[in-house]
């Protein structure tokens, strides 16, 4: 077992430490204060994210892919300094969904996911089915080559900007769905929802009304028509006989046993986790600072020993979350039976933590944790936005004591 990076995974990491710290740390006060990003905005920041090699066309995926773990240390590294950024930029993951797209889709949207130009959403949530999803009523009925979608989606992440949606919807059987919307082929509308944290982050509802979608849109149609063509999948620089191989993989298999959406949300859960470790790192990397230069009674506070107690929890809970992140994120990619147990338990675990060591941060800066001329009530507004999306905490136990337990003890029907 290897606790350490290497030097490929150093190096993406020092090199996004600098530019994060040169071109993305100047326009995160500002922003914050002003509230959302346009959608003008939102597209300059993906481009700028583009220097380093983050995005979402076919060579950046490639790369990123090629060793999981430095998509860990991005997701870590990019909390660690905007939590706003990071999210409208790791939301955007349905514009790599675009290559395995109809000829006429890739022709609309290639050019631009080069780029980085394309804002993208996951959308489940609804008004009346939140932690319980099954209650989902949008609807999306195939009526000839198109979908007719109705329904209302809420608490979207960069639903207000998305160029591109992937839908979750009930078809005419009843059963899930997944849709890629194209907001330029089928409309659909959006309001804006404020919030406690990620204040730079577009968050809204989304109304479908009789809204289009051609049937070619469907995932599972796309992901069957790729993986069926040999050219194309050539022209993804794969080898075609090697499909089998790939459909039989441990990954494949397991995540057909987990379903769509739990695979989904395992790899959505193991990035939380480690974005919860990297809004801890940044509050415990403060309060060091802090410790060491703020005096009273005649000494340094990082010399009481109550203040070393905190700093001693921040650090457990900051490292325990860490080490949880990347195990999550090891299982999700391996094709581990328990990846879903993995990233539930990390997810739980490491945004509470958050919470918990942002709070600590606040209370080792005394009363300037609490102004906002400091980042300190900042990483405790993100923090506390991380127990909520991507299921709950209770929801995260709930979903390890079955896992643990078995079917047979799901503590919800
Ligand atoms: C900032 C943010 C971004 C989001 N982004 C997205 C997004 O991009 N896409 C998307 O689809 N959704 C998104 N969501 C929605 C998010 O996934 C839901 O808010 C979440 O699943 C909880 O649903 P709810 O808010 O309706 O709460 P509810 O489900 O109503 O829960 C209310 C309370 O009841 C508890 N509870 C519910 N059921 C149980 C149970 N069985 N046992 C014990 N306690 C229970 C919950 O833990 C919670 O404490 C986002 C939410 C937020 C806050």
């Amino acid at each position: 077992m290897d606790f350490g990076f290497n030097e490929s995974q150093r190096m993406f990491r020092d090199n996004l430490r600098d530019f994060l710290e040169k071109e993305i740390e100047p326009l995160v006060e500002p922003q914050e204060k002003k509230g959302p990003m346009s959608k003008d905005e939102a597209i300059d920041l993906m481009r700028r994210f583009k220097k380093v090699g983050i995005g979402f066309d076919l060579e950046s995926l490639k790369d990123l892919g090629s060793d999981p773990f430095t998509i860990g240390v991005m997701v870590e590294e990019m909390f660690r300094v905007w939590p706003s950024a990071a999210a409208l930029v790791a939301l955007s993951f349905p514009a790599g969904l675009v290559v395995m797209g109809s000829e006429e889709m890739r022709k609309r949207w290639t050019e631009r996911v080069e780029n980085n130009e394309v804002i993208g959403c996951y959308a489940i949530t609804e008004p009346e089915a939140g932690s319980d999803n099954r209650a989902m009523r949008t609807s999306a009925i195939l009526d000839g080559d198109s979908y007719v979608v109705n329904g209302t989606k809420t608490w979207i992440s960069n639903a207000p900007v998305a160029d591109l949606c992937l839908l979750v919807a009930n078809d005419q059987n009843g059963e899930r769905v997944f849709l890629l919307v194209e907001k330029e082929v089928s409309p659909f509308d959006c309001s804006d929802l404020h919030k406690l944290g990620w204040r730079a982050a577009p968050t809204g509802e989304i109304y479908f009304d009789n809204c289009r979608v051609p049937r070619e849109n469907n995932l599972m149609t796309m992901i069957a028509s790729t993986m069926g063509d040999a050219d194309r999948i050539r022209e993804l620089g794969g080898d075609p006989a090697k499909v089998s191989d790939i459909q039989s993989s441990r990954f494949i298999s397991t995540a057909l046993n987990m379903g769509m959406e739990n695979i989904i949300f395992a790899f959505l859960r193991s990035g939380m986790a480690l974005s919860a470790a990297g809004i801890s790192q940044a509050a415990l990397d403060a309060s060091l600072k802090y410790a060491k230069e703020r005096v009273q009674f005649g000494r340094p506070i990082g010399k009481f020993q109550l203040i070393q107690e905190m700093l001693y929890n921040m650090t457990a809970l900051t490292e325990t979350s860490r080490l949880l992140g990347y195990k999550a994120l090891w299982a999700a990619i391996s094709g581990d039976p328990q990846a879903r147990m993995y990233s539930s338990l990390a997810k739980g675990y490491a945004c509470d933590a958050a919470v918990k060591v942002a709070y600590d941060a606040i209370q080792i800066h005394g009363g300037v944790g609490l102004s906002d001329e400091y980042p300190l009530e900042r990483y405790f507004r993100d923090a506390r936005m991380l127990t909520i999306p991507d299921g709950t905490s209770e929801i995260q136990k709930l979903i390890v004591g079955r896992e643990l337990l078995g079917k047979g003890f799901a503590a919800y029907a």
